[in-house]
This record gives structure tokens, sequence and C-alpha cells, in this order.
């Protein structure tokens, strides 16, 4: 019951949590703020934690993430309480499983692939992973340094360029690469081929397949020398 919970233990709960997301004038904004909202939220001290939680992430797990941005019923956080933690975890993996991002030139990765990923950085964003406010992610295909697939929420994989327009009809039947990318690839390789470091009859290769639908675009390019791209294209058939 929400009235078994003392000020202090909830003003305690209230500075745990605000502690570990905030910090400098923005947490002591948040500690001198704490007595207004004991009053405010009086009755619903628990509601106020777990608003409190949904927005700053719990203090000691991992999984303070949750697409639910609003207050729950008494009844309802009686109903989670204790195994909040795995409610949490489960709600925000099911969230992540079922959001869809596309991108240009890849198949859509295999649940296997994204299991592989969501265990790999337990469920958090692998590039804002050390914050711990709330983010919703979803899984994508990172071209460079390896292909793989990542767990990232939406702003970061704008950030990182992950998100790529679709291309238009003629870049999409156009096997040429224009100038501008093979500029930028030539000069993140380094001028080197990225499998063996020659820097002798290079190419430029699409890591994805032309043929399989790969963009020409900056992350779907690298620069191979002609024996490694021969190597490469015998593997794939
Ligand atoms: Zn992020
Ligand atoms: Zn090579």
């Amino acid at each position: 019951m929400a009235g078994e919970q003392t000020r202090e233990e909830v003003a305690a709960r209230l500075e745990a949590i605000f502690s570990s997301a905030l910090e400098g004038e923005e947490l002591e904004q948040a500690l001198i703020s704490i007595p207004k909202r004991l009053e405010k939220f009086a009755g619903k001290w628990l509601a106020l934690i777990h608003w409190s939680e949904v927005k700053y992430g719990k203090p000691e797990d991992d999984f303070g993430l949750t697409p639910v941005g609003q207050l729950r019923s008494e009844k309802e956080l009686e109903a989670i309480r204790g195994t909040s933690n795995e409610f949490l975890a489960k709600e925000a993996k099911i969230a992540a499983f079922s959001r869809r991002n596309y991108q240009s030139g890849h198949n859509y990765p295999t649940n296997q692939q994204k299991e592989n990923s969501w265990q790999k950085e337990r469920g958090r964003c692998v590039y804002c992973r050390k914050r711990r406010f709330q983010v919703e992610t979803s899984f994508w295909w990172r071209i460079f340094p390896n292909l793989e697939v990542v767990t990232a929420c939406d702003a970061c994989a704008e950030d990182d360029g992950l998100v790529e327009e679709e291309p238009s009809e003629s870049q999409r039947s156009s096997r040429s690469i224009s100038q501008e990318v093979r500029d930028e690839v030539w000069n993140r390789d380094k001028g080197k081929c990225t499998e063996c470091g020659s820097n002798e009859n290079l190419e430029f290769d699409h890591i994805i397949p032309h043929a399989k639908g790969g963009a020409n675009t900056y992350r779907n390019i690298q620069l191979l020398c002609q024996d490694c791209n021969r190597r490469k294209s015998d593997n794939i058939g």
C-alpha cells in the first residue's frame, strides 16, 4: 500500500534516482524539488517514484527503460511491485523487437541477429548507453567498421548515419559511384585495401553487392585490392 511508505523512504528513493541520472546544477535543482514533489503527490508516492523511474531510469539496474511514459494506477503499481525490473525489461525488449526500421540495401535483421545484439548491449543503445534516461531502441545495420546488427535509439542511429534515405530509382539501377562518394571512401579508408592494407590495384567494392540491392552510398562502399575483391566475389558466388 502506498500509505506504508514513509516520507523519508520515498525521499531517499527519489534522491537515489535523481543522483544516478543527473549531475551538477540539474541534480541540485532536482534534489531541492523533492519536498515540493512529495506534497504535490501526497497519497500517490508510489506513482511519483514510478514516474521518476520511467523518466530518469532506475538507479541500480540496467533496465530502467520503458516505453511507457505515463503514470500507472495504484492497482497496476501493486501488481508490478517486486518484479518491476523484470517487467520493465520485458516491456522494453518487446517494444524494441516490434519496431521495424528498414534501411535501404539491407535485409531485415533476423530474430537471432537481434537477440545477439540485445544480449551484447543488455538492451541499451550502443551509442548513448551510459545515460540512464529512457530511450526507445530498435535494431540497425551498422556497416563501418564491421557489418553488424546493433541496438540503438533513433536519435543515435541518425547521428551515426545509419538512417539512409531510400535511394532514388536511378541510383538503384546504376552501378556507377559518384565522384563525391569515391573521394569520401578513399579518404576514410586512407587509400588502402580494407582487407590486407595493400595500396595497389585498388577497386571500389560494394559491401552489400549491387546485385543484392546494395546502394552506391559512402557506407556501402569500401576500398579493396583486386586480389581481395576476387576472393570476396568467389566466396559470395
Ligand atoms: Zn542512443
Ligand atoms: Zn587486399
